[in-house]
C-alpha cells in the first residue's frame, strides 16, 4: 500500500500496487510480513503532519514476520526465522549524540516505513543491527509492542524512572494500554484518564488502580495526586489538564512525534513547583531490547483488531476517529 503524495484518509491516499520484492544490501535482512501494526505515526505521515522524506513510500513500522533472505555479511540472522522490523531503520554512529548513548536524538537517523519503505506490505528490509529477534510464531498481538510499547516503555522510565508511585495516563489507544499493563505489572499505581468509557473499562482490566472520565466536570477540584504522567494524545489541550494532576516535582512526558499547540500555560499554578515537561523521541536499540525482554517475562497482551492489508486507508480512518479500542494490525500474509 504506497503513498504518493499526502492527503486526508478520508480521501484514501494509499494506494495497491505491485512493487518488485526489495533485495536486501550485505547488511540487510529481508523480511515476509506476516502482519504489521497499524500506529499514529502512520497517520500524520500520511496526511502530511511529517512532511514527506521521499517520493512515495510504502508506510508501516510495527512488522513482525520471518527472514526470508540475508545479506552477505548478516549473521545474527538466519532464513525462517520470527523477527520484528521496528521504527528506528538505522542511525549515523558518529554524531555527538550516537557517541553519548542518545542514538534516538541523532541528527541523521532513518526510520522505517518514513525514510524507507516498511510493512504496509508483502515484504520489507530491516538492518541487522536494528531488527529484533522474536519467540517463534509471534501472535498478532505483538506488533503493537514494537513501537506503541518501545516509545511508551521509555517515556515511563523518563517520566518515573522508580516504580511504587503513582502515574497517569492521558489518550488511552495503543501505547497507553500496553504502558499503563507494564506499569502495573512492575509495581506502579496507575490511573487512566479519557473521555470514552471503552478505554477506562480496558484499563481497569489491565491493572488501572483508578479511572477517571474526563468529560465528567468534577463537582469539587481535587488536589494533584500524580508523581507523573504521560500524555500520549496528540491535541495540546490536554497537555493543560494533565499538568493539573501532577504533583509538585512531577514530570509529565509527551511521546509523541507531533502535536497541535499547547494553549498557554499557567505557570504559577500548573508549572511551578519543579514540574517538568519532556517531550521523548523515538527509542534506543537499547530502550527496544529490554523492553521486550520485560513484555515476554510478565506476559504483556495488546489488544488488537486484525484487517487486510488493502483496507490500510480504513484503518487508519478508524485509528483517527477513535474507533478502536486497544490497536489496529494489518493482516499482510
Ligand atoms: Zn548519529
Ligand atoms: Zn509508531
Amino acid at each position: 500500500m504506497v503513498l504518493h503524495s499526502v492527503a486526508r484518509v478520508e480521501q484514501e491516499p494509499l494506494r495497491e500496487e505491485s512493487l518488485a520484492i526489495p533485495e536486501p544490501s550485505p547488511s540487510e535482512v529481508l523480511v515476509r510480513v506476516d502482519h504489521c501494526g497499524v500506529c499514529r505515526t502512520d497517520l500524520h505521515i500520511v496526511e502530511g503532519e511529517l512532511p514527506p522524506v521521499r517520493a512515495s513510500v510504502v508506510p508501516g513500522h510495527e512488522i513482525v514476520g520471518r527472514v526470508a533472505r540475508v545479506g552477505a555479511s548478516v549473521r545474527r540472522f538466519h532464513e525462517g526465522e520470527w523477527v520484528g522490523i521496528p521504527w528506528l531503520h538505522w542511525t549515523c554512529g558518529r554524531c555527538e549524540f550516537c557517541t553519548t548513548g542518545r542514538e534516538n536524538l541523532c541528527l541523521e537517523k532513518q526510520f522505517t516505513g518514513y525514510s524507507v519503505d516498511g510493512g504496509y506490505a508483502e515484504y520489507a528490509v530491516g538492518n541487522e543491527d536494528y531488527i529484533l529477534p522474536l519467540p517463534a510464531r509471534p501472535a498478532t498481538e505483538l506488533a503493537p509492542l514494537l513501537c506503541a510499547g518501545i516509545i511508551g516503555y521509555r517515556a515511563l522510565k523518563l517520566a518515573l524512572p522508580r516504580p511504587g508511585g503513582r502515574i497517569g495516563f492521558f489518550g488511552f489507544g495503543g501505547s497507553a494500554h500496553l504502558t499503563l499493563q507494564l506499569a502495573s505489572k512492575l509495581g506502579y499505581a496507575t490511573v487512566a484518564y479519557s473521555r470514552n468509557p471503552d478505554h477506562l473499562r480496558l484499563a481497569r482490566e489491565l491493572g488501572a488502580v483508578e479511572t477517571v472520565l474526563t468529560s465528567d466536570p468534577s463537582p469539587v477540584a481535587r488536589p494533584p495526586s500524580l508523581d507523573a504522567a504521560i500524555d500520549f494524545a496528540p491535541v495540546g489541550e490536554t497537555v493543560l489538564p494533565a499538568l493539573r494532576e501532577l504533583k509538585k516535582g512531577g514530570t509529565l512526558a509527551i511521546p509523541a512525534i507531533h502535536m497541535s499547540p499547547i494553549p498557554a500555560i499557567d505557570y504559577d499554578h500548573l508549572l511551578f513547583g519543579e514540574r517538568k515537561i519532556l517531550s521523548v523521541e523515538a527509542n534506543t536499540r537499547a530502550d527496544a531490547q529490554e523492553f521486550l525482554a520485560l513484555a515476554i517475562e510478565h506476559g504483556l497482551r495488546s489488544t488488537t483488531v486484525s484487517r487486510p492489508l488493502r483496507e490500510a486507508n480504513g484503518a487508519l480512518r478508524d485509528l483517527k476517529a477513535g474507533r478502536v479500542t486497544g490497536a489496529v494490525v494489518l493482516d499482510c500474509a
